[in-house]
């Protein structure tokens, strides 16, 4: 379980959330293990590489039912980021129609005179009923939904008990970003928004930094990579690509599910370059060079740093709108919520029922910000592996859960990270161009 599952549902987090999906250098998954038969692709001496009939033959390989089933599964994520926006809708309209924030307000109120508990506290009572009330959709989304498709290992307990452990984060954190944007709301007056949108980027910086660290331990358990024929090569990878690791560390995503991924997080001190044991399990050593290949492009071409300036500027626009359509809502509905004005914690179902809507609206943006610098670390990792049959195997098995080959405007609006299509062509024109001029590297493209 990862902080970037589509899942995370409540509260002024959503923001915050959009962001970690950009942010936090993102797993790959992958699926079977693809024995790639490139032989339609495979340069025939004298013959230019036909990338095009390359790139045919790697998608030929999965099975008719595999890929109906795959995209089954991400053509009904389409429609799912539609019934989280109103599941999200429903529940604030619940929550200001019938008073129940007025009154969750008056609580914290009458417990303590703390402007600042009171808003951890009126928090801590939000994003509990709301959890309720929208636990019958996460539920089906994450566990039932999943289980159908075949892509869970967790039984109903154990992925009940990352829930609750999510849950407990969410409170903590959800606590800390309000207590402080209340603070602002009440001292600095109508351009809080300004001040808000710095706020919260700073907030998702911190919480960037401190998720490999604080928050992946509390999912999974890392220990160090001990085998020296997977561990050497990705080192001298890093070596190679300027990234100052001496270790290797496995983390057991496979009691979540059979999805790879891997990432380069941290700087500094904390710099740490992690694998998950379906990875080690389930790829070929091209295939792992290649992944880790994207994942130390991320860090050497400064993405959580991109992500931030990107995302500050849909920050910005966010809070903006959000300020205009707080003022709005509560002109024309506030007295009958029973709310007071801008700086009541009762406010907040509003807030988030505006932060929601600018976010479901942004969505096409939000994927193409990530899906761009997701293309980027496949071309940097794709140089730097020099493995584009490796990169093929894991695009493929990226292909258990999304669609492989979708139309281009489907791929713009709906996709996080380019298609199998896209990425596979990537590699195969690497190594078109790498065949016809002299060799960058060893036999490419040699295979087992
Ligand atoms: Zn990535």
């Amino acid at each position: 379980m990862t902080f970037t599952g589509r899942t995370i549902l409540f509260g002024i987090l959503l923001l915050i959330v959009a962001s970690c999906v950009v942010l936090v250098p993102s797993a790959r998954a992958q699926a079977s293990n693809a024995n790639v038969a490139t032989e339609s692709g495979h340069p025939a001496s004298g013959h230019a590489f036909d990338v095009k009939a390359a790139v045919d033959a790697y998608l030929a390989t999965i099975p008719a039912e595999k890929r109906a089933r795959s995209d089954a599964y991400f053509e009904g994520g389409y429609w799912l980021q539609l019934w989280d926006f109103l599941s999200i809708v429903v529940a604030m309209w619940i929550l200001l129609r019938l008073r129940w924030s007025a009154w969750m307000r008056d609580v914290a109120e009458r417990v303590t005179r703390f402007k600042a508990l009171q808003t951890a506290l009126y928090w801590v009572q939000f994003a509990l009923v709301v959890a309720v009330l929208i636990f019958p959709f996460t539920v089906y989304e994450g566990f039932f939904r999943e289980h159908k498709y075949g892509l869970s290992n967790q039984s109903f307990g154990q992925w009940m008990r990352d829930q609750v452990v999510g849950l407990a984060v969410t409170l903590v954190l959800g606590a800390i970003l309000l207590v402080v944007l209340f603070g602002l709301v009440r001292r600095v007056g109508k351009n809080w928004w300004v001040w808000g949108s710095v706020v919260s980027l700073i907030f998702t910086a911190f919480v960037v930094l401190i998720a490999p660290v604080f928050i992946s331990p509390l999912f999974n358990t890392y220990t160090k990579l001990a085998d020296p024929r997977i561990r050497e090569p990705i080192l001298s990878l890093a070596r190679a690509n300027g990234i100052p690791a001496t270790d290797v560390y496995v983390f057991d995503e496979s009691r979540q599910s059979d999805r790879v991924s891997a990432n380069v997080s941290g700087f500094a001190g904390t710099l740490r370059i992690s694998l998950n044991d379906n990875l080690l399990k389930r790829c070929s050593l091209p295939g792992i060079e290649s992944t880790m290949g994207h994942e130390m492009g991320h860090y050497v071409l400064n993405h959580v740093f991109k992500g931030l300036v990107l995302n500050g500027i849909v920050m910005v626009l966010t809070f903006a709108l959000l300020s205009w359509g707080l003022n709005a809502g509560l002109a024309r509905w506030g007295e009958s919520w029973g709310i007071r004005g801008i700086t009541d914690l009762a406010v907040l179902p509003l807030a988030v029922l505006l932060v929601s809507t600018i976010s479901f609206l942004l969505t096409p943006v939000d994927n193409t910000i990530t899906r761009t610098m997701e293309y980027e670390a496949d071309l940097y990792g794709i140089n730097a592996s020099q493995q584009p049959d490796g990169e093929a195997e894991v695009d493929l098995m990226l292909g258990e859960y999304r669609k492989l080959d979708p139309g281009p405007i489907e791929e713009f609006l709906f996709f996080d990270h380019p298609s199998g299509r896209t990425r596979i062509t990537a590699a195969m024109r690497w190594k078109a161009e790498h065949l016809a001029g002299a060799p960058l590297g060893p036999e490419s493209g040699a295979r087992p």
